[in-house]
């Protein structure tokens, strides 16, 4: 059985190798812009690896847009349009149980408390070496941390004359 993609072609990469899955969908209104039936590949889809293909070779240098940034201004109307686009979809109930629990502080689940305890085994806490430093008051002869001394010791002192 030979098989041909169009789109694998014009990309220079392989023909698949196996059947192309056609779309149940077939709509009868011939498109403009070279859609609809009209289209070579109208209904039809590409496999998995041609898919896959397709991706790999628009990755890293060979993106036409590796190492390029987009201006703040057309960040910007990315930005709109997306959320113009966005507006009126209504989202999926797990979206917004994650937007909720992210606005709310949701407890994290005992899985989430796992990974994030792994995450930090063997590391220092944030905290580390900052203990404050044992000073002893020359009034009292009380030790303590630094912070906590300076503030009722010392020149504090109830033991100050
Ligand atoms: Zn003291």
């Amino acid at each position: 059985m030979s098989i041909y993609c169009p789109l694998s072609e014009a990309l220079g990469i392989p023909q698949p190798d196996h059947p192309i899955e056609y779309d149940d969908d077939i709509r009868f209104f011939s498109q403009p812009n070279g859609k609809g039936p009209l289209n070579s590949f109208y209904g039809k889809k590409h496999t998995k690896e041609s898919k896959r293909l397709m991706s790999e070779s628009q990755k890293g240098e060979k993106n036409h847009f590796y190492g390029k940034n987009h201006s703040e201004t057309t960040k910007r109307t990315i930005a709109e349009k997306t959320s113009k686009l966005k507006k009126g979809i209504a989202l999926s109930a797990r979206h917004k149980t994650n937007i909720a629990d992210a606005l709310r502080g949701n407890p994290h689940t005992d899985e989430r408390r796992k990974n994030i305890s792994l995450s930090k085994k063997g590391k220092p806490t944030w905290n580390k070496g900052q203990t404050d430093k044992i000073v002893e008051c020359p009034y009292c002869g009380k030790m303590g941390g630094n912070s906590n001394m300076k503030r009722w010791h010392f020149d504090n002192c109830k033991e100050k004359i």
